[in-house]
């Protein structure tokens, strides 16, 4: 039977939560047990996908399309239990599912009411999500005392009666600020955010308390006094230079003891040990990069998660310290790509939307031409497309038609605008639903032998992705007669997923890619991904090159 462990987050948001959850899912998953985690999302939007990254940061992709919340990219770089739909679920879902099946006729002419209705709903999806597995790690987003968490609260509280008290744990995560002119850390916040949990019923078994600092003894009994928790089980969680060194501090001050003795497990000693060893060679790296990311939501790098944590994969398996500079697309459009020139590689992320986009074109550009590595994913790739065919296949009029509608060459385009088409632009209904045709989740395709990205992968790619438009097949030819290689193509759709430059020739370069699909949803810092640990191989040898021209 599955166990329980749900984790609540009080005074501020933004904490860590899905962090500290995590590592304890981590430490947890290295004592043998079989882990998985859930997402459980306050906000009525029925997934993240419609979000603004500027507010929620980026949208993750899981293998099975679901477009869910950053968290579940912490989950699946701790554990090793891929995530699914069925790990985050929001209240615009909940309630989405339980008005159909009042219109359904299903609760039989009954009030359909917040509890038990919704209650329920929610218990039945953690259930559904949980299946399986020895533990599951439930993320209640919000803080505790927002009206919108409280169902959630609420379904937890009457999942732990029903499940059992042994079979239930509670995890809580607090602030505990220090305040500068009064020189000390302050436990209140914290006293009011458990109380407020015991109002609703929930005793929390241990409390994760964050500071910039370790709290001190007689603090952790202030607050182990006021909040009726066991001094042991108040745990000091503070500021640390890498997310992957919680696990260990949380172990050390015995969180997952505390947790196993509460649901009456007793499994094998944690083994912290591929933790250890990759802080390690985090700590001592031999050599140094600085790739310039070139984008549009510079000023928030959270929409960018799983990316720059990829890069950071990517430098401990190379024994290297990854730096990424980021760089205001629009600010090229101004200034040109000078400033380009001191970086040992340049990655263009995914996006949306026309601002900007010239500037990443003109970073591609700059990037081909003075043989820096490239890497473009997913909008990346697509504009190194269109500057490739403007300024090397003739097509200088080259565009998306997600920037251009009316551009006489659409070389990135709906995949219904020219499917079947002859190259005809079909335009789209302005109401169309966009949602509809976004190309989501994991996708298998062939590689071609003898390219770069055979090199990298082997015979075939799975990677997940998340666009509506795509390379036009109709104009494929004419960039590859140009020089450009298309190293793997979709099996059924014959869609463009990676295309590269070839490494001899008239157009060689040392390194240079884009692929359609966002490999960084599927980097972990135990294994690296092979995408990353050869852009940023292919940047220290470039880095190493200059060097010795110099
Ligand atoms: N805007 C592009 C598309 O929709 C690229 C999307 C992305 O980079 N994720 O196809």
């Amino acid at each position: 039977m599955t166990k329980f462990v749900f984790v609540t987050g009080g005074v501020v948001s933004s904490l860590g939560k899905g962090i500290a959850a995590a590592s304890l899912a981590a430490i947890l998953e290295s004592r043998g047990l079989k882990v998985t985690m859930l997402k459980l999302d306050p906000y009525i939007n029925v997934d993240p996908g419609t979000m603004s990254p500027m507010q929620h940061g980026e949208v993750f992709v899981t293998d099975d399309g679901a477009e869910t919340d950053l968290d579940l990219g912490h989950y699946e770089r701790f554990i090793s239990t891929r995530m699914k739909k069925v790990n985050n679920f929001t209240t615009g879902q909940i309630y989405e599912s339980v008005i159909r099946k009042e219109r359904r006729g299903e609760y039989l002419g009954k009030t359909v009411q917040v509890i038990p209705h919704i209650t329920n709903e929610i218990q039945d999806y953690i259930r559904r999500g949980a299946e399986g597995y020895d533990v599951a790690l439930c993320e209640i987003g919000g803080t505790v005392g927002d009206i919108e968490s409280l169902p959630f609260l609420e379904a937890a509280r009457q999942l732990s009666l029903r499940a059992g008290r042994k079979n239930t744990a509670f995890v809580h995560l607090t602030l505990v600020p220090y305040i500068a002119s009064a020189g000390e850390l302050k436990t209140k916040p914290t006293q009011h955010s458990v109380q407020k949990l015991r109002e609703i019923g929930i005793l929390p078994n241990a409390l994760l308390c964050r500071a910039d600092r370790a709290i001190p003894e007689d603090e952790r009994a202030k607050i182990s006094l006021f909040s009726n928790i066991e001094e042991d089980a108040v745990i000091s969680v503070w500021d640390v230079d890498t997310i992957y060194k919680v696990p260990q501090m949380l172990h050390d001050q015995g969180l997952d003891k505390i947790i196993c003795d509460a649901l009456d497990l007793n499994p094998a000693p944690a083994d912290l040990s591929v933790w250890s060893k990759l802080i390690y060679t985090l700590e001592h790296p031999k050599s140094e990069v600085t790739i310039g990311m070139v984008g549009k939501y510079v000023e928030l790098t959270e929409s960018y998660k799983s990316l720059t944590e990829a890069l950071r994969h990517a430098g401990i398996h190379n024994e290297s310290k990854v730096n990424i500079e980021y760089i205001d697309s629009e600010e090229i459009e101004t200034t040109g790509c000078d400033g380009l020139a001191k970086y040992d590689a340049i990655l263009v992320p995914g996006g949306f939307g026309k601002r900007g986009v010239e500037g990443k074109i003109m970073a591609a550009q700059f990037a081909r031409e003075s043989k820096v590595p490239y890497l473009g994913i997913c909008l990346g790739m697509q504009v190194a497309l269109i500057e490739y065919a403007r300024h090397k296949a003739g097509l200088t009029s080259a565009n998306s038609t997600e920037f251009d509608l009316e551009t006489a060459q659409p070389v990135v385009a709906l995949i219904d605008q020219w499917q079947g088409a002859d190259g005809k632009v079909e335009k789209r209904d302005e109401n169309s639903d966009l949602g509809g045709t976004m190309r989501l989740g994991a996708q298998t395709c062939e590689i071609k032998p003898g390219t770069l990205a055979a090199e990298i992968y082997g015979a075939v790619v799975t990677e997940r992705h998340r666009h509506r438009y795509e390379a036009n097949n109709h104009y494929l030819p004419r960039v590859e007669a140009a020089g450009l290689v298309v190293a793997a193509r979709t099996p059924t759709e014959d869609l463009c997923e990676i295309m590269e430059l070839p490494r001899t020739g008239d157009n060689a370069h040392p390194w240079y890619m884009g692929v359609q699909y966002h490999p960084e949803f599927k980097s972990t810092p135990r294994d690296g991904h092979p995408l990353f640990t050869s852009f940023i191989k292919a940047a220290l040898a470039h880095k190493e090159a200059n060097a010795t021209a110099e």
